[in-house]
């Protein structure tokens, strides 16, 4: 049997992570966080001092990714990468850069096919990243982009951020989030684009329950 998927991609900053963390909490479905493995990929590569253009040995990496994701009696997830819990270290820039460099290598990419398409079960998955209706879901039952404009994504990666204890500053955030979103859309192999089939939505001026009642609208037309 093929369970429903509702994907959603989109550049980083969008709300792509708390809109599908809500949503397959209110679904009850399974959730794909797919930029935690890349970011995995590119923490596991420290580790093991692999460096970040060596595309064999990373999608070895990918390939026999040793990682747990606990749910805790708060619903938050602990990821634990080889025994260790790197829950926080995941979250940082310095990750997410990495994991943009890993994320355009075709092999690494190859590698994390299967094991993403593996979270598909009953009753359902929502996913998250940059290319899950067009790679990797390309049959999903609905297909969502979300973008809000530059400067407010940057303000949403602040304040995200400072609640968790980070310091970051506007001003670098805004040239890390466009070099991160130009080396995802310029990449030759799955870039970030919109699925032909997929509904955009902009959220620059839309909250998150407003977002989700979007979602959960277009969901309910499409069964
Ligand atoms: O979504 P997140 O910010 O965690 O993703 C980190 C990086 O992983 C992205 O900038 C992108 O380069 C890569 N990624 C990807 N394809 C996905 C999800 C993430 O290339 N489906």
């Amino acid at each position: 049997p093929t369970y429903p998927v509702i994907t959603i991609d989109g550049p980083s900053g969008a709300g792509k992570g708390t809109v599908c963390m809500l949503l397959a909490r209110q679904l009850n479905w399974h959730l794909l966080d797919s930029g935690a493995l890349y970011r995995l990929v590119a923490l596991a590569a420290e580790h093991h001092h692999v460096k970040l253009d060596n595309e064999e040995a990373l999608a070895v990496l990918a390939q026999h990714l040793d990682v747990q994701f606990l749910v805790g009696a708060d619903e938050l997830v602990q990821v634990v990468l080889e025994g260790e819990d790197v829950s926080r270290q995941l979250r940082t820039e310095t990750c997410a850069q990495a994991a943009s460099k890993v994320a355009a290598l075709p092999e690494v990419r190859q590698a994390l096919l299967a094991r993403q398409r593996a979270f598909r079960d009953a009753p359902g998955l929502v996913c998250d990243g940059r290319d899950m209706g067009t790679v990797v879901f390309p049959d999903a039952s609905l297909k969502i982009f979300l973008t809000a404009s530059a400067q407010e994504r940057a303000h949403r990666r602040l304040r995200q951020l400072q609640e968790k204890g980070f310091n970051a500053s506007l001003d670098t955030l805004i040239q890390e989030i466009s070099a991160r979103d130009a080396r995802d859309s310029e990449r030759s192999l799955a870039p970030l684009k919109a699925a032909v089939d997929a509904v955009c939505i902009d959220t620059t001026a839309l909250t998150i329950p407003e977002v989700l009642t979007r979602i959960l609208a277009e969901a309910r037309s499409r069964k």
